[in-house]
């Protein structure tokens, strides 16, 4: 995004010198850039890709305390978590919802019933709320009609929240920029400069018009996600990482139809899953599997993991992957523990340092406050002056979400701005909006971040590329040649890493 908002800004724009470069613009480095400029410092954001391209527009979508995590006795990151689920809920409520559980507890089961309602106790403890409560199997099915219901001894029902990841990202690079931040998508670090012992700058690429540059800066942070601790160039003393893939498959709401969030325990290794409604459609997932590399998207063996864990939850839906209307795979950064079983690995951040140099990875999206914060007073170590400002930063409400200026634009737009686009939460003009002021360079971009419509239709909204086709080009002047080639490459890329059928449409 460009100084005002619109359009993208070039490489050539840029002035050569900043106190602050990040790299990465997934949740964490959106997270440090938006609390950096509120320092007054002058702070670059650089992502190779679209922002929240990679692992930050594919995670389960929750800001949660994360239930599970205090079983394997990771109090801290639960109590931080539950805090900032709670902060997040206050201060960004256009972007952070409270989402309802209900865990259905089986005969025999372990955790029980009672084991159950001694957690949620400590979870509504660390939370300050008291939501959780504990339902008959009557109760259970008349609120979840599709459970299965055989041994059902009860259910217990809590709260947690959602979000739209890919948004919050957005929101907090917009933010960061009325704070006086530059962030730039399709940009790559190809070098860390070094000079004297330190770090003193980064060797840019700008991937959209092949223009290269260099950029000093007193401090570079290393926010690259699973590629953090591998940048060329960068100091040595980050940790060692394990990238964890982990899946989601999305359904109609008519083919699974849940009304709040349920979750229970996979059949086959008793790790939590579940699905629930978002954006109109049912999001369920997920997997947890070491990634060796190479495309990220959902195996073979995940969709089986995951049509398994289904049928034992709704076994009377009888569902496939031909229901599914899309996939979505993403790799966790995690901190390698040495655990031989990838859900035990810690979900905690890590941060390490260097003379110019901090780095951040690991951790959860709901945490990214913690996290800057955590960063900063690293830096503020080396630079006094980056110190994060003791309150948290309260969020712009004209910048959740799409924003004032968008709602203004919409009230005096014609009726065809107003429409919905069929089967989605969106209507048109956000698509028009998005493509003239939020730095969309593809077609992928507009559907699968800006808006998740590529996720929500079947086939990636194929059906609507013609009307979309006509928007891009108003918008961003895409002649015939350019929108042929957009339209090529996001069916190409929607079906490589989007189709539910992962061995049929790859
Ligand atoms: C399946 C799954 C489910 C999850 N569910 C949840 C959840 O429900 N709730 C929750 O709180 N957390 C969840 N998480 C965790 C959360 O999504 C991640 O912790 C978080 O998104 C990581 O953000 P990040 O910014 O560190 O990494 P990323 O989002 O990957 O961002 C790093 C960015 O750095 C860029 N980059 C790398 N190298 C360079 C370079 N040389 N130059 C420029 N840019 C570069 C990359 O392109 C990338 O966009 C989930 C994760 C996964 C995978």
């Amino acid at each position: 995004m460009s100084g005002n908002g619109c359009r993208r800004a070039g490489l050539a724009q840029l002035p050569r010198r900043f106190d602050l470069v990040v790299i990465g613009g997934g949740i964490t480095g959106a997270g440090i850039a938006a609390e950096a400029a509120r320092t007054g410092a002058s702070v670059l954001l650089v992502e190779q890709g679209d922002f929240a391209g990679a692992t930050s527009s594919a995670s389960s979508k929750l800001v949660h305390g994360g239930l599970r995590y205090l079983k394997s006795g990771q109090w801290r990151l639960t109590l931080e978590s539950v805090r900032e689920r709670n902060r997040l809920l206050r201060s960004r409520p256009a972007l952070v919802q409270r989402l309802r559980f209900l865990m259905p507890v089986y005969r025999g089961a372990r955790p029980g019933l009672a084991a159950m309602r001694v957690a949620l106790a400590i979870y509504d403890l660390m939370g300050r709320s008291w939501d959780s409560r504990a339902v008959s199997a009557a109760q259970a099915l008349a609120l979840e009609p599709g459970l299965a219901a055989e041994g059902l001894r009860g259910a217990v029902l809590y709260d947690d929240a959602q979000t739209d990841d890919a948004r919050l990202v957005l929101c907090l690079l917009q933010e960061a920029q009325a704070a006086g931040a530059a962030a730039l998508n399709y940009v790559r670090v190809e070098q860390v400069l070094s000079a004297g012992g330190g770090v003193r700058g980064v060797a840019l690429r700008d991937l959209a018009d092949g223009a290269g540059g260099e950029v000093e800066a007193d401090l570079v942070i290393d926010a690259a996600g699973v590629q953090a601790t591998s940048l060329p160039g960068a100091p040595a003393g980050g940790p060692a990482l394990r990238p964890l893939r982990g899946s989601h498959l999305l359904f109609s709401l008519e083919r699974l139809p849940v009304r709040r969030a349920v979750s229970w325990l996979h059949p086959r290794d008793r790790r939590p899953v579940f699905v629930y409604p978002w954006q109109g459609v049912a999001l369920y997932g997920t997997t947890d599997v070491d990634h060796a590399g190479g495309p990220v998207r959902m195996s073979a063996a995940e969709a089986d993991y995951l049509l398994e864990g289904l049928a034992r939850q709704f076994p009377r839906l009888g569902l496939g992957l031909d229901d599914a209307l899309a996939s979505f795979a993403g790799v966790r950064p995690v901190v390698a523990g040495g655990k031989a079983d990838p859900s035990a690995e810690s979900r905690e951040s890590a941060i390490w340092s260097a003379p110019g140099w901090v780095g951040a990875t690991g951790g959860k999206l709901t945490t990214f406050r913690v996290t800057a914060r955590q960063v900063l007073a690293e830096a503020a170590r080396q630079f006094p002056r980056l110190a994060p400002a003791p309150q948290y930063a309260a969020a712009a409400p004209a910048l959740q979400h799409r924003g004032e200026p968008f709602r203004q634009w919409l009230r005096q737009a014609g009726d065809s701005e107003r429409e919905a686009v069929a089967g989605t939460p969106y209507c048109w003009g956000e698509l028009r909006w998005s493509a003239r002021c939020e730095a969309v360079l593809h077609l992928d971009d507009l559907l699968l971040r800006r808006t998740r419509i590529g996720l929500l239709l079947a086939h990636g909204g194929a059906g609507l590329l013609e009307r979309v086709g006509m928007i891009c080009r108003e918008e961003m002047a895409w002649d015939q040649p350019r929108w042929q080639q957009e339209r090529a490459r996001y069916l190409v890329l929607w079906r490589a890493q989007h189709a539910p059928h992962p061995e049929r449409d790859a």
